[in-house]
């Protein structure tokens, strides 16, 4: 479906920031001339959420998460960077695996689900997705589509 990516995002963020530590801040920040995209806004909408949900639980009080859109002629990105916990790299290349979790997760809850689906829906969806990520140095998610 065709849809205007500026006005659903800052729904998404709307909806976050209610559920966000406090002095979390997420902020939004679009890129390009035009906000209209044809996608599953369904499937896109649950990848958002999963991503800046972990950004919001990996992070601490105080910090801010940074959501942006960016459209070129070729492509449209999605990004989602915190500056929590980050994900150690010696165990990055498990992280889209099922029931995953990172060893500096401690006592905070999850069960390693989030990626596993974020990742399927993102080859539904014909879009790829990249990540940047040191241990206490925050993690950067990159979904890619292509126009
Ligand atoms: P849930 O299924 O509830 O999402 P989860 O958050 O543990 O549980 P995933 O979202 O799949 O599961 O993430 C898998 C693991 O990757 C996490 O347990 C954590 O170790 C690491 N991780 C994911 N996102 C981040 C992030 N933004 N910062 C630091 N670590 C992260
Ligand atoms: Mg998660």
């Amino acid at each position: 479906a065709i849809f205007d990516l500026v006005k659903f995002s800052e729904e998404i963020t709307e909806e976050m920031q209610m559920v966000a530590k406090q002095n979390q801040n997420i902020i939004y920040q679009h890129t390009g001339t035009t906000s209209v995209v044809n996608n599953d806004a369904g499937l896109l909408k649950n990848c958002i959420i999963n991503l800046i949900s972990n950004a919001i639980k990996y992070s601490g009080e105080n910090t801010f998460i940074e959501f942006s859109t960016e459209i070129n002629e070729n492509n449209f990105l999605i990004t989602i960077k915190d500056n929590g916990i980050g994900i150690p790299l010696s165990e990055q290349k498990q992280l889209f695996e099922p029931f995953f979790r990172a060893h500096n997760t401690g006592s905070i809850p999850g069960t390693g689900l989030g990626l596993n689906i974020v990742n399927r829906y993102m080859k539904l969806m014909a879009g790829e997705i990249e990540f940047e990520s040191a241990e206490n140095n925050g993690t950067k998610f990159t979904l890619i589509f292509n126009l």
